[in-house]
């Protein structure tokens, strides 16, 4: 039997590895990679066809308390007041709950942008630390909320051990976090037998204050770990640094570079606070900096060293981490902009005259993205899974733009939805500007949370 012909698409303008390409076509094959990008023929795509974004860090059950955590408590509040309000929020949900909350996050990622995520997984357990009667449960739920949003996923269950440098044990709350290393290669394992073209998987540790570093060589030495992508949370917070440097006598960049082989497989999560030295020696190792600055800024974290790591020739990637906002856009524009607030200058991401901040950052954090999620560089090429967003032929706001400044004008003033079609793996999930099955998935985000709140 002949092998089916490949669907053919065109585009007016198609971003490429090589750039814009005008009056391109795409050929998706029925295993929803792209066949080729030859003869403009078939459906008529739009405008501006862009590879969809990875979104490198994601806690999911975290956007059902968005908004909840803004009001000033009796102390200086900090990131780590608002974790005691996130430890106290995870107690209350189970699969059901998580499957119901990432469901409708998958959806709003879809439509602004985002075709896959990487989820940072450590809700593992009951909310008293008993393993589930299927110790993967909760993974599950991910696995499954994912497929129903139609949206691409690379699943990081993570180890946590401890509650501090000092090797402290997890306080109750903290139980349902908890692995030791061998239940924790169990987890990994069953869940890489479930990967899939859409489903990947990875490690994380939560960070080196939640992982022993007798337990970090261990997992990284297994064979199971030897080709996945490795996440971890480093530097997000000045006292973590300080604790670091009075337990192991370096900063946490320093240390993890001095004690793991640390290179494109690893993407370093936050590492807001370098030193100098720390930023040129991560941007020499190919690590991704995973940046959420939204999140970060919302937390009160601090600012990444944008200007000199990208001079040293750094890579990045973006998360939206807690959700306090769903939006390739906003990601890449607070990063930029957290950089002109605090430098008074314009333009911080364009190092070099003539280049745009969106032209730099766009196709910075696609690669960094690739690299995190495990994924192959260069979306939109042969070869590649077909995920791909269409931007609005309609809005008024890209009616004069050309290949020189319309990602600028997405990133920078797109504050109606731009993302008109998603396309994840050849199938379509968002359609003008409606998902396939969102109505559904949102009555039941409704009902949970509306019963999470009643608790
Ligand atoms: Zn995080």
């Amino acid at each position: 039997m002949a092998a089916p012909i490949p669907t053919p698409y065109r585009a007016d303008r198609l971003w490429t590895a090589q750039g814009w390409v005008r009056d391109a076509g795409v050929q998706i094959d029925d295993g929803g990679h792209i066949a080729g990008l030859a003869d403009n023929e078939g459906e008529r795509l739009g405008r501006w066809v862009l590879p969809g974004m990875p979104n490198l860090h994601s806690h999911a059950f975290q956007r059902a308390m968005a908004g909840l955590a803004e009001r000033r408590g009796k102390s200086d509040d900090s990131f780590w007041t608002w974790r005691e309000t996130m430890y106290a929020f995870a107690a209350t949900i189970g699969p059901e709950e998580l499957q119901a909350v990432a469901a409708q996050l998958y959806v709003e990622m879809l439509k602004s942008g985002y075709t896959h995520v990487c989820e940072f997984h450590y809700l593992h357990h009951q909310p008293d630390g008993t393993p589930y009667a299927q110790p993967e449960a909760m993974s599950l739920a991910l696995i499954e909320a994912a497929r129903e949003a139609g949206i691409a996923l690379t699943l990081l269950p993570v180890l946590y051990m401890s509650g501090g440098f000092d090797g402290r044990p997890l306080t109750p709350r903290q139980r349902r976090f908890g692995h030791d290393v061998p239940s924790y290669l169990r987890l990994l394992e069953s869940l890489q037998a479930r990967e899939s073209g859409s489903v990947r998987v990875g490690i994380a540790l939560h960070s080196l204050r939640a992982v022993p570093e007798e337990a970090m060589r261990e997992v990284l030495a297994e064979r199971s770990t030897a080709a996945c992508p490795i996440h971890i949370h480093i530097a997000e917070q000045i006292g973590e640094v300080q604790d670091c440097l009075a337990t192991r006598g370096a900063r946490p960049v320093e240390w993890l570079l001095d004690h793991a082989s640390v290179d494109a497989r690893w993407t370093l999560v936050h590492a807001t606070h370098l030193s100098t030295q720390e930023t040129r020696q991560l941007a020499r190792s190919g690590a991704v900096a995973g940046l959420c600055p939204t999140t970060e800024a919302n937390l009160g974290d601090g600012l990444f060293p944008l200007a000199d790591y990208l001079d040293a020739g750094g890579t990045l990637g973006i998360g939206s981490d807690s959700h306090i906002s769903v939006s390739p856009v906003e990601e890449l524009r607070w990063l930029e902009y957290g950089q002109r607030l605090s430098t008074r200058h314009r333009n911080i991401a364009s190092r070099r005259e003539g280049d745009s901040v969106g032209g730099v950052l766009w196709p910075a954090a696609l690669r960094g993205g690739a690299l995190a999620s495990g994924l192959p560089i260069g979306q939109l090429r042969a070869g590649a899974r077909a995920d791909l967003i269409v931007l609005d032929d309609r809005a008024p706001l890209l009616a004069a733009r050309d290949e020189s400044s319309v990602i600028d004008s997405f990133l920078f003033a797109g504050n109606v939805p731009l993302v008109r079609d998603v396309m994840v793996g050849g199938e379509w999930v968002v359609r003008n500007f409606t998902h396939r099955d969102e109505d559904r998935i949102a009555a039941r985000y409704r009902t949970v949370t509306e019963r999470l709140a009643r608790r």
